[in-house]
């Protein structure tokens, strides 16, 4: 087993380190939470720096690079703030991996140069107000008329919700009850009958749109349809590799919340002394590494395994799983040895904190992998329905 990065990679973390100073990242952070607005000046610079679309096929323009790179970037740029993060993550782990693998030749051609670009980007839409963790439940549903389809239903909570040119829509066809019956089409923004509901309130990743969609008898050309019914498998498939970007947003917020508590420890004085001389604080400092490192191996080996292609689906929720964990503890203690400033919005650990916390629920909850794990090691399955 090889552990170590490549030069290329050691370069890309450089340049995103030296970029991060540059442009005061860390001060942009707090101003994105505060203001609650997408960052939308920094799409052209990460498509200037080819930091979009790093993992898609080079024929289209994009880089053609294994998943791992793009995880790099993505936990380095998620030490300043996963806001900051979010444009590597959707263009690179999104939904456009989708229509990269299974679109047509035409849907690649129109919309992959236009998430390199920054012009573009393609979000995913499941969950339902009745159907978020069983997604068969879902009812967005398409009825078939002559050469479109017609799609009626709801979707909440969707990143990118209003921002998002594309939208990949997982819909059933109307009658057939179940997974089998469940395909994803993509949704333009501005087809008729289409529409957005008010922006999402969350406790952090403020500045990320995020909205319901609501979908009123939109006609969508049946060359939209990119997996078809009794595709299910392909559908969850691929959202795996969302799920190790996920867990390199949970890498960065923690590697960020470690690096403000270490510098804090040898700052702030009690007893005479910096705080990081006594071994409590020194300890909390080695648990929070290891546990990151850890984490660190385990997202790293899901992404290496999935190469160009797609991460087994028990090392990706394995990744996910103890990522997920293992940020909200990292920034939870981060912000004991900050002290009552940890507590304060003067200082980034709260925010940290905040944004922490989302992944364990974004991209599947921790229990439904789980359960997804569970099934793999006892070799059966678990059903869990009534
Ligand atoms: C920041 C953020 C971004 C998101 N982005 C998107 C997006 O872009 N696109 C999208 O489609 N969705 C998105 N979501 C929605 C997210 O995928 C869902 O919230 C999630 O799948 C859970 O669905 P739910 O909220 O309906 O919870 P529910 O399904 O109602 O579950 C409630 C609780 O019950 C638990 N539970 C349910 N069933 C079981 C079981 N069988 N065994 C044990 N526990 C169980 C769940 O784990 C959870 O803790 C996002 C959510 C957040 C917070």
């Amino acid at each position: 087993m090889d552990f170590n990065l490549s030069e290329e990679q050691f370069m890309l973390i450089d340049m995103i380190r030296s970029m991060g100073k540059r442009e005061k990242f860390s001060e942009r952070a707090a101003q994105i939470d505060k203001s609650g607005e997408f960052p939308e000046d920094i799409m052209k610079m990460f498509a200037g720096l080819g930091l979009l679309g790093m993992t898609l096929s080079s024929e289209y323009g994009g880089g053609g690079q294994p998943a791992l790179n793009a995880l790099i970037a993505i936990e380095e740029l998620a030490k300043f703030s996963p806001m900051i993060a979010a444009p590597v993550f959707e263009s690179c782990v999104g939904a456009v991996r989708v229509i990269d693998l299974f679109g047509s030749e035409e849907h690649k051609k129109n919309i992959i140069p236009g998430v390199c670009s920054g012009e573009y980007s393609v979000s995913v839409c499941m969950t339902e107000p009745e159907a978020g963790s069983d997604l068969t439940a879902l009812s967005t549903n398409i009825v078939e008329d002559g050469d479109e389809y017609v799609l009626n239903g709801r979707k909440c909570f969707i990143t990118g919700g209003g921002h998002a040119s594309h939208y990949l829509v997982y819909a059933r066809y109307k009658g057939m009850s179940g997974y089998k019956g469940i395909c994803g089409v993509l949704v333009e923004k501005g087809m008729p009958g289409f529409s957005f509901g008010k922006q999402e309130e969350f406790m952090g990743l403020r500045g990320m749109p995020s909205c319901d969609l609501i979908f009123e008898d939109v006609r969508i050309p049946k060359k939209n349809l990119i997996i078809d019914k009794g595709e299910f498998r392909t559908l969850m498939m691929t959202f795996d590799i969302e799920r190790c970007g996920n867990s390199a947003m949970c890498l960065g917020v923690a590697g960020g919340a470690i690096e403000e508590a270490k510098k804090y420890a040898e700052e702030r004085k009690a007893f005479g002394r910096p705080i990081c001389e006594f071994q409590d604080i020194q300890f909390s400092i080695v648990n929070m590494t290891m546990k990151l490192e850890a984490a660190r191996l385990l997202v790293y080996r899901a992404a290496m395994g999935a190469g160009k292609g797609l991460p087994s689906i028990y090392e990706a929720s394995l990744g996910k799983c103890y990522a997920n964990e293992m940020v909200i503890e990292v920034t939870n203690q981060a912000m004991q040895i900050f002290g009552g400033y940890g507590y304060s919005r003067e200082f980034p650990i709260e925010r940290m904190l905040r944004d922490g916390r989302a992944w364990s629920v974004a991209g599947g909850t921790l229990q439904m992998l789980k359960i997804t794990m569970a099934s793999m090691i006892f070799g059966r399955r678990f059903n869990q329905t009534a």
